[in-house]
């Protein structure tokens, strides 16, 4: 498959408005798009008969908002990706000049230990984050097979809906645990022998921040907290699992046993929420992150009893594809 029959396809099963879709071919994001989408869908071909997910098309569609979209319909699943959601990320990380200079200027005994410019790193975090989340979502459908639309981006006039909001924590977690496995692999390969404490936990701080921008940037108004509302749990509810996941899978993992390297779960987390206040501070990112902790602190109990409450919601119709990808890797 490449782009021209994936468009082909698209057509044919109707999976989306033919003036929606965007050929990145020729255009300034050709780049980063083509890259992108060899990344996508090499993972899909070679899942497809794993999760019973034949055909699954991979299209993105002609937007400038952040934002993804998995979907069921004519028995063809598909993942749209915005052209925006590309180009933020190409703002936010790799072309952010700010954040590069920031980072070289505080951090250069650290960043210098890199190949490859980290913010070049937390780029391809924060596609490929969203890409697994919506190949979860693309997991989750095949179970009921029925026509089904998931949109990343926060909509302030969604009505609450749990199953909905499960089935979101259920792709973050599988995501989490797949950006989780990359992260390792950078670490591994960026500081070989040299691989210490202070280096692999920087690594994991920074790109957990950027991840952490990335979610936040799906929604315009941060701080005010929802539990029972809209279709997506509130992003910073969001982001305690995917960070606590990231980090909970790193702490378990062998290779850093071996290291002698210990990620603490509370530790690095806070680490991780400080690191990212001062780069609000620093103008680095601007999403009210302050104000929004400020309010998460007052309801930690709630949010730990909400986001456990959701990630156990027994939802039998979809599959489960937290359970689905474990059982593909043992
Ligand atoms: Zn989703």
């Amino acid at each position: 498959m490449n782009y021209d029959t994936e468009i082909k396809l698209a057509k044919e099963k109707d999976a989306i408005n033919s003036a929606d879709i965007f050929d990145f071919r020729g255009t300034p994001f050709e780049y980063l798009c083509d890259d992108f989408y060899r990344f996508c869908r090499q993972h899909l071909n070679d899942n497809l008969k794993n999760y019973n997910i034949d055909p699954s098309i991979f299209i993105y569609t002609g937007y400038f908002d952040s934002n993804a979209m998995a979907q069921y319909k004519n028995d063809t699943f598909s993942i749209h990706i915005n052209v925006g959601l590309i180009k933020n990320c190409a703002d936010n990380y790799l072309q952010n000049k700010s954040f590069d200079e920031y980072l070289e200027k505080q951090y250069s005994d650290i960043i210098k230990n890199f190949d490859n410019p980290i913010t070049a790193l937390a780029f391809q975090v924060a596609t490929q984050f969203t890409y697994y989340h919506e190949f979860a979502h693309l997991i989750q459908f095949e179970k009921k097979r029925q026509t089904i639309t998931l949109q990343e981006r926060f909509v302030k006039t969604s009505t609450y809906d749990k199953v909905k909001q499960h089935l979101e924590t259920n792709a973050d977690t599988l995501a989490s645990i797949a950006i989780a496995s990359h992260i390792q692999q950078y670490i591994k390969k960026s500081f070989g022998d040299k691989i210490t404490q202070e280096n692999a936990e920087f690594t994991i701080i920074i790109l957990c921040s950027c991840l952490l921008n990335h979610i936040a940037n799906f929604c315009d108004d941060l701080p005010e907290i929802y539990y029972k509302e809209h279709k997506h749990p509130h992003p910073f509810l969001r982001l305690f699992t995917v960070n606590l996941n990231i980090i909970n899978y790193l702490n378990q993992s062998d290779f850093f046993k071996e290291k002698g390297i210990d990620i603490k779960i509370n530790q690095v987390f806070k680490k991780v929420l400080d690191f990212y206040e001062e780069l609000e501070q620093n103008k680095i990112f601007d999403t009210e992150i302050t104000e929004t902790m400020a309010n998460a602190s007052k309801q930690q109990r709630e949010i730990v009893e909400y986001m456990g409450d959701l990630i156990q919601f027994d939802v039998t119709d979809y599959n489960n594809a937290v359970e689905q990808w474990n059982k593909n890797f043992q």
